[in-house]
């Protein structure tokens, strides 16, 4: 019964469609566009109904799809479709980056600050405030076919719910056997469908271009792409559709020795691709800024053991439950364990209270919250090739986040619970240690530009200091209480250039190095493509209203004009 129900409402819908096409000529003539097709006699009739086919989606997803590793491996079906697409190579997603997180970002078009999934156990998902747009499709028009065809069952299980086809197969070839089948003899008008070969040969042997069984693995999914296309245009119907074909991974990754990871925060697993191809795109290229980098002159205080840091007990570190931003310089080739560069917290326990800007295993830095109850973490890139790094935390209490940024551009952010405590921990605000001044790791290197604000700093204000010293200047002059440049080149005190003056000194004298290597100076991520922006488009594409109380997270880069 639901079927033919559902067969007699597409009908009745397809026909509605129809009529509309017969009474929007007029406003079609005056698009440019169309006038210049209907010139061509032959072809008047298709082009009058161009704005009125079906519209309709499909969303191949890769999992763990490195987008550089996709453009230089044999992969003509997807470069074709580049012809005719709004694409970015320079996309990104948001970490953690596992896959429990991107696809329910990705299917929800919120971030997992509102979806409420980190990673892959699904502990605590929010799907019923935030569910997939295929839901949504479903409570707008149920008459509307959707389905999820996938490989990784925790989609079907946890993100995709209260749609008409769910099936997971155990095979991407049994995958794209099923979507051929779905596009052939069925009829979707939104279609999500999920390969993971390419992560399992990423994990096996490295997320890389250089790696030849990851390449060959996404030589195959691009065979299969093509196979899927071409069943796509052999639809009966297909004259008077129009397909929106997206195509995105959930996540990059990394080589790890002989294998490969992803799950950090690293510029490399954040980065995806996005395609949004449409026969009658033009192709428009989509580019992150180009990285302006400054070089850094100066004598800077070599921390290279454990006696060698700065503390003060000044009761203007204390945070309490107040906002509060640190940032801090580092220049680093190595080091063991997970030294702290900025900290007020004894480091032996991420629970314990207060705050710590370390370097983390793997060659990366962290930086972590605790109040003994609850903590939050968020990893960041790596800082281990003897450039500088600035690294920034925001905790913004008003707003309950946990923000990063490294180089000046966003790294990560996480939620702070409603009943998070105090981050005064009753120790010293430590430089090159923690706060208890006896952890038993230490950076090998510099550390410079230590900078304290009284409150949340902005991203811009961030990323507009990225490359340049703090002066009176600064719209946040008010608010910086602590600004150790450590850049004066002698003596065993970290001359503090704030307004407040607090020097702190060294326990004992360092050896001061010349350095002069490059910085990266922050540009900004909001002008490429995101992970949230996959939903919203698919949803403007089906002429979806999108209501606000959603709280889509997402922005659309479809043309205007279709
Ligand atoms: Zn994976």
């Amino acid at each position: 019964m639901k079927i033919f129900f559902r067969l007699s409402y597409v009908t009745i819908f397809a026909s509605l469609l129809l009529l509309a096409s017969c009474t929007n000529d007029d406003a079609l003539v005056t698009d440019k566009q169309a006038v210049t097709k209907n010139a061509n006699n032959s072809k008047t009739a298709r082009s009058a109904t161009v704005s009125n086919r079906i519209k309709k989606v499909l969303i191949i997803g890769i999992d763990g799809c490195r987008g550089d590793a996709l453009l230089v491996a044999n992969t003509p079906n997807v470069h074709a479709l580049l012809l005719n697409a709004v694409y970015s190579f320079d996309a990104l997603t948001e970490s953690p980056t596992w896959s429990g997180n991107g696809w329910s970002t990705m299917l929800s078009g919120v971030t997992h600050l509102k979806h409420g999934v980190t990673d892959n156990s699904f502990s605590n998902p929010n799907f019923g405030t935030y569910p997939s747009f295929l839901k949504r499709l479903e409570t707008y028009n149920s008459a509307l076919k959707t389905m999820s065809i996938v490989h990784w069952l925790p989609i079907n299980t946890y993100i995709v719910d209260g749609i008409d086809v769910e099936k997971t197969l155990a095979t991407d070839l049994e995958v794209k056997n099923e979507v051929i089948t779905a596009l052939s003899s069925d009829n979707p008008d939104a279609l999500f469908m999920h390969f993971d070969d390419v992560d399992h040969a990423g994990h096996s042997y490295g997320f890389s271009m250089n790696v030849p069984q990851y390449k060959s693995a996404l030589e195959t999914t691009d065979g299969y792409i093509g196979e899927i296309l071409t069943a796509l245009k052999n639809r009966p119907n297909y004259a008077d559709e129009d397909w929106l074909v997206i195509i995105a991974p959930d996540h990059g990754g990394i080589v790890t020795g002989s294998t490969g990871s992803h799950g950090g925060s690293s510029y490399q697993e954040r980065n995806i691709f996005t395609i949004f191809h449409n026969k009658n795109f033009t192709s428009n290229k989509i580019e992150k800024p180009v990285d302006t980098t400054t070089p850094i002159t100066g004598k800077f205080a070599n921390f290279n053991a454990n006696s060698v840091y700065a503390s003060t007990n000044n009761s203007l570190y204390n945070f309490g439950t107040s906002s509060f931003t640190v940032e801090c310089r580092v220049k680093t080739s190595t080091y063991s364990s997970d030294p702290s560069l900025v900290s007020n917290k004894n480091w032996a326990s991420g629970k314990n209270r207060g705050f710590v800007i370390s370097a983390n295993t793997g060659g990366k830095w962290k930086v972590n919250i605790g109040d003994t109850q609850n903590r939050v973490d968020i990893s960041g890139g790596t800082i281990t090739d003897s450039k500088w790094h600035h690294l920034s935390l925001v905790v913004d209490r008003s707003s309950k986040l946990v923000k990063t940024y490294q180089d000046g551009a966003f790294v990560g952010q996480a939620a702070i619970v409603d009943s998070f405590g105090s981050l005064t921990s009753g120790l010293p605000l430590a430089i090159g240690q923690d706060g208890t001044l006896t952890y038993p790791a230490n950076v090998n290197g510099n550390i410079a530009e230590v900078r304290v604000w009284n409150k949340a700093l902005p991203e811009a204000s961030i990323r507009n200091y990225t490359c340049s010293s703090i002066t009176p200047s600064n719209p946040d002059y008010s608010n910086l209480i602590g600004y150790w440049k450590g850049d004066n080149g002698s003596g065993n005190s970290f001359i503090d250039s704030s307004s407040k003056q607090v020097n702190i000194t060294f326990l004992t004298t360092p050896t001061w190095t010349t350095s002069s290597t490059t910085l990266k100076c922050g540009t900004t991520t909001g002008v490429v493509p995101k992970m949230v922006d996959i939903a919203y488009s698919s949803l403007q594409w089906l002429n979806v209203p999108i209501n606000s109380g959603w709280l889509l997270d997402g922005r659309s880069w479809l043309p205007a004009v279709n």
